[in-house]
């Protein structure tokens, strides 16, 4: 774990509303419950991903079962992307966000909160956050090459 006494450079974080979140109406929740935790919002866009920019963003999954389910999940429909900054956020996020699998993520958390399993192929579960430095700032290229 981070030392939380340390002083921390601001850093920052993409977080994707997935299409089942934009779809099921919870942009404007998960968005809400980022801001309200006092990250501060500093890109925001509705998109569609092509495959080959989703294949870029999950390229560290490729290879892996679930990868062409994911592709077209994530391709199937407008997602929200966003870059929030703060202290430790991209820790924070993640703890906002919950386990990757909605069925035993904490309550309290997006994906504990407000998503479950449907039985398909890929896990829909609303968000996604960079999980590092390295990360964030690849992913941040990719969907806002012009931020600085
Ligand atoms: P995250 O960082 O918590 O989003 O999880 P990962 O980076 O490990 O995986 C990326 C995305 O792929 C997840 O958010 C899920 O949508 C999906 N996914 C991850 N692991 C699995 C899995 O074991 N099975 C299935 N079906 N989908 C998965
Ligand atoms: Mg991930």
């Amino acid at each position: 774990m981070t030392d939380a006494t340390a002083p921390q450079q601001t850093e920052r974080t993409l977080v994707l509303v997935k299409p089942d979140g934009v779809e099921r109406g919870l942009t404007g929740e998960v968005l809400r419950r980022i801001e309200a935790k006092g990250y501060r919002l500093v890109a925001l866009e509705l998109r569609q991903l092509d495959r080959e920019t989703a294949a870029r963003h999950y390229a560290e999954h490729e290879g892996k079962p679930f990868f062409e389910p994911l592709l077209e999940f994530i391709t199937s429909g407008p997602l929200v992307a966003a870059v929030f900054e703060g202290q430790r956020v991209i820790e924070g996020f993640r703890s906002i966000a919950g386990a990757t699998d909605p069925t035993v993520a904490a309550p309290g958390s997006i994906r504990g909160d407000l998503a479950r399993d449907w039985g398909r192929k890929v896990i829909a579960n609303i968000v996604h956050g960079s999980d590092s430095p390295e990360s964030a700032a690849r992913e941040i290229a990719i969907y806002f090459p012009g931020l600085a």
